[in-house]
């Protein structure tokens, strides 16, 4: 999330002012998003939006919903065969067919990365920190951990919340440029408007989240939301 900025004259920018933002409804059956329905899910969102959550325990449970989402994301991950021995005899398994990556986005997705981390033990972490230039509004990487060599089935872009869309379209951009054959967004908290433009930018990848919330507020936070997903896992108000 770019952080609230000042015009030079010392104003808030408030860049979601006046900008029209669909609704709920008119998003709610896009194609290939995925908004979870788990009641564990649903239990674990509300301890997290609550604003007496402190940051241990936002973090844990930032982790716990990461693990399971990585299970609803990864429920149509492709297996191959392989042969092994039980301490019975020999049997034919199955594993997971090609690495698996996660690329948190700096700093707010390390919690999601995590969780998954709980689930598949062996995934890659692809860190990746986005700037945008203020004029041209190009993402600029400041930070980017992504290998050269890649073999992956899946790639998984993580940051808790999908607001304007801005930094999730300009990852799967980066992400594109990998030649991996199937990417995904997974994020917590998502609001309409980033939900739409995700979508409509990115339409060939699968979104994973755990709520749809309202709307934007003129400053781009999510309502009702949970706040600044990356100052309350790390204690930097
Ligand atoms: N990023 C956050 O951390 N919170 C929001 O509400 C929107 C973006």
């Amino acid at each position: 999330m770019t952080e609230t900025t000042t015009s030079s004259g010392g104003r808030p920018n408030l860049p979601m002012q006046g900008v029209h933002q669909p609704s709920r409804d008119e998003v709610l059956n896009l194609p290939r998003v995925h908004i979870s329905s788990h009641p564990v899910m649903a239990h674990k969102m509300t301890a997290l939006r609550d604003k007496n959550t402190q940051p241990p325990e936002f973090y844990r449970h930032v982790k716990e919903i990461g693990a399971l989402l990585a299970y609803e994301a990864t429920a149509t991950l492709a297996l191959e065969s392989i042969s092994i021995e039980t301490p019975l005899g020999p049997m034919i398994g199955e594993q997971l067919a090609g690495g698996i990556g996660v690329t948190p986005i700096l700093r707010a997705g390390l919690g999601l990365a995590e969780g998954f981390r709980e689930v598949i033990p062996d995934a890659q972490i692809w860190h990746l920190g986005l700037r945008r230039d203020e004029q041209t509004l190009e993402a600029m990487e400041y930070y980017n951990q992504l290998p050269h060599r890649v073999n992956l089935q899946v790639c998984y872009a993580v940051d808790p919340m999908l607001a304007t869309g801005g930094s999730a379209i300009d990852a799967i951009n980066v992400l594109k440029r990998r030649a991996i054959p199937r990417l995904c967004y997974v994020g917590i908290i998502a609001a309409p408007y980033g939900l739409l433009k995700l979508s409509q930018t990115h339409p060939d990848i699968d979104i994973y989240i755990a709520a749809l919330d309202e709307s934007l507020n003129d400053v781009g936070y999510i309502l009702p939301g949970l706040g600044d997903a990356g100052d309350r896992q790390f204690g930097t108000f």
